[in-house]
């Protein structure tokens, strides 16, 4: 009699942990749960990876200085520049701000931008936005020397990112395809949907899936039924700054979702475009707000500088 509950238990105990790990399995299959791309920690290794090129070219004697020329006393914009010049430093890089005041004309930011631009010791310059109504955006952006431009946003540079020449390409989109090839996304023949159409973000960002051969789709302010062309991609970036713009119905399953958007609510907390704990449940993959794309951006700033103080001292 001993022997057979002996032997039931024997058997019932192993049955009973399999089928505890069938039902695990069956659980994260049928209630997909996406893979979550913690742009915090791939920022943190890729500057890592930063810093030791910074201190093989210091061996060298060059060391990468960042400028970055602030107008006026945004605190949004005081605290972005700060951040910057902080993960500059934090990797061995110079980094100083040229803090002008509110009422600063437009001729003494391009005489400031002008000496940045001769100045030998600076690697990329940054100008922050937006800038007072006396100073031309688009008159600074043209100034700076496109050799400088880690920003990625004079015309120059844009032109040569659309017709597929090496170039400084923008931050925030730079960010993104980093995110994605760190999760070994593949692109290739992917149908694309990227919300928002900005210079900064839509229009470069939805370039540069096209070079990794993704067919892509840009919808806006005023394209009608958005819902009809989420719905079929298998990667959507949403670049536009309205909190719940998309949610769990809009995606398809194991679509990647990328959330640019970056809205303070009404406690000062950073909401993205998506609706990400809905969404989680249906996606592949998908990046948080904050500590998605927000990490990056920064990140690709660092990267360009390098790579600015790389080319003009020749080196490989
Ligand atoms: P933007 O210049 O204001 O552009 C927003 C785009 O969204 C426009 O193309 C606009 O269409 C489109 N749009 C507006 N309402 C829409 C709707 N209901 N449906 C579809 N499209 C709509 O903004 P941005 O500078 O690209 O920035 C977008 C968001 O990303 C913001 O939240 C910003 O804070 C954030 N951001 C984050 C980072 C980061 O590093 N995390 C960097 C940059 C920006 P139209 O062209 O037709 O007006």
């Amino acid at each position: 009699f001993f022997c057979l509950i002996y032997v039931f238990w024997l058997l019932i105990i192993p049955s009973f942990v399999l089928m505890l790990s069938k039902v695990q399995t069956f659980k994260e299959d049928f209630f997909m749960v996406a893979k979550i791309l913690d742009g915090k920690q791939i920022a943190k290794d890729y500057r890592q990876g930063l810093k030791d090129q910074v201190e093989a070219l210091q061996a060298e004697g060059y060391t990468p200085k960042l400028s970055v020329i602030l107008v006026g006393n945004d605190g949004a914009s005081q605290s972005y520049v700060n951040s910057k010049k902080k993960a500059a430093e934090k990797i061995g890089m110079i980094s100083e701000i040229v803090h002008l005041d509110e009422s600063t004309s437009e001729a003494d930011v391009l005489n400031e931008l002008k000496r940045l631009n001769e100045d030998d010791s600076v690697s990329g310059i940054l100008v922050q936005v937006p800038l007072p109504d006396q100073v031309s955006e688009q008159k600074v952006l043209e100034s700076i020397n496109p050799a400088k431009d880690v920003d990625g946003f004079h015309p120059e540079n844009i032109g040569k990112l659309y017709i597929d020449q090496q170039t400084f390409v923008p931050c925030t989109p730079l960010g993104i395809m980093e995110l994605l090839n760190h999760a070994d996304i593949d692109l290739e023949g992917k149908d694309a949907v990227v919300i928002g159409r900005s210079h900064i973000v839509g229009q470069p960002v939805s370039k540069l899936l096209l070079q990794k051969n993704a067919s892509v789709t840009i919808l806006h302010s005023r394209t009608k039924d958005m819902k009809r062309y989420l719905k079929n991609a298998d990667i959507i970036v949403s670049a536009v700054g309205r909190p719940g713009l998309v949610t769990k119905e809009d995606v398809k399953e194991g679509a990647v979702v990328i959330d640019v958007g970056n809205t303070p609510d009404e406690n000062g907390k950073l909401k993205g475009d998506i609706e990400y704990d809905e969404v989680k449940e249906v996606a592949g993959a998908i990046t948080p707000v904050p500590g998605g794309v927000g990490p990056m951006t920064i990140t690709m700033v660092l990267n360009n500088t390098l790579i600015a103080e790389k080319m003009r001292r020749g080196i490989e």
